[in-house]
């Protein structure tokens, strides 16, 4: 009998054991990519992660016909429900900071080059000034919880969605109790906590040369969001020129600015997809700036050339590879 019990401790102290050292991890696909969640949990952590992505998903999606988006975007006007409203309010606050390099209202220049439905095509100059007076986050009124879009324009949360759901993922599993988690959304990083073993957190940064391999890597312990940006994630090419995703949307053509990629590194992560997509815009001169007056973030530039260059906060984290280091 009391041998009976000594065995049945062990076994309960090593299932402790790997509740708190072994994650839980689950592959999904959501937003239009492969997701994963590992948290420092149990079974339910990691299904209550999985439905608080897929539910994001379904409201903020500008192509699924029964999301919130959609509705707004066919109609013009449409009352929001708290995460929309929250997602457009933080999304026009990163507008503002940014003057428009990242812009919600962008989405009839998105449409124009097919890259929400994977038809690219190269749109003609007409085109572009056709669609231009629809552009600007001042097209965008609202009245309590009521949004309209004013001239006809539409909406794209696409820029920031993948940052604002990680956030919020993040958020729910401390509610739970979790300490530890490790999200990547589809290239958006969040930790969560330290890892139980004491080891740092390691996350790569693309060579936009060849995606599949890191240029550098970032090591911390605690909680971070790092977003990147980069014209290598989503392209099409015509006459050997590639025309990539993310566009400026004062010209609606592709952002030029001379980097290949941004990896923006913040607490909030949708602050950090917002602005990855918007430093990326801006280019490296405007985008160290903004981060000069700014106290909330950290980046780090690869230049079209493959130079790479980090913020203070950012060259602090950044191992493996030759980096000039921006001041404040
Ligand atoms: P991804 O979501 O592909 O990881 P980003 O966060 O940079 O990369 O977002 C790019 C997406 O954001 C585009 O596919 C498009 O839907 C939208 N977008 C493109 N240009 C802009 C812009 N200037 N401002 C806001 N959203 C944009
Ligand atoms: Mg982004």
């Amino acid at each position: 009998m009391k041998k009976l019990l000594a065995v049945s401790l062990l076994i309960a102290l090593l299932l402790c054991g790997c509740a708190s050292n072994a994650p839980v991890e689950r592959e999904i696909f959501a937003m239009d990519t492969v997701m994963t969640v590992r948290v420092w949990g149990d079974d339910s952590d990691v299904a209550a992660a999985v439905s608080e992505i897929n539910r994001l998903d379904a409201l903020l999606s500008v192509i699924y016909e029964n999301s919130e988006v959609y509705a707004l975007n066919r109609d013009g006007e449409a009352e929001l429900s708290f995460d929309v409203f929250d997602l457009l309010v933080e999304a026009i606050e990163v507008s503002r900071r940014t003057d428009g390099a990242f812009d919600p209202t962008v989405y009839p220049f998105v449409e124009l080059w097919g890259f929400t439905k994977d038809t690219q095509a190269l749109p003609s100059q007409r085109e572009i000034d056709a669609v231009l007076p629809l552009i600007g986050f001042e097209q965008v009124e609202c009245d309590g919880d009521t949004v309209t879009l004013v001239n006809g324009g539409k909406i794209d949360l696409g820029g920031i969605a993948k940052g604002y759901t990680a956030q919020k993922v993040v958020e729910l599993l401390q509610e739970r109790g979790v300490e530890t988690a490790f999200l990547n959304l589809g290239g958006n990083v969040q930790t969560l906590g330290s890892k139980p073993d004491g080891e740092a957190w390691v996350v790569g940064i693309a060579d936009p040369e060849n995606p599949s391999q890191a240029i550098a890597c970032l090591r911390f312990t605690d909680s971070l969001a790092l977003v990147t940006s980069g014209g290598y994630q989503r392209y099409f090419e015509e006459n050997g020129v590639r025309f990539h995703h993310i566009l400026d949307p004062k010209t609606g053509c592709p952002a030029d600015s001379g980097l290949a990629s941004v990896t923006v590194l913040a607490q909030d992560g949708a602050i950090a997809d917002g602005l990855s997509t918007a430093l990326f815009v801006m280019g490296i001169e405007n985008a160290t700036t903004l981060w000069r007056k700014s106290d909330d973030f950290e980046a780090v530039f690869i230049t079209q050339d493959g130079a790479i260059f980090a913020t203070e906060g950012a060259a602090s984290l950044l191992t493996d590879c030759e980096f000039t280091v921006i001041e404040r």
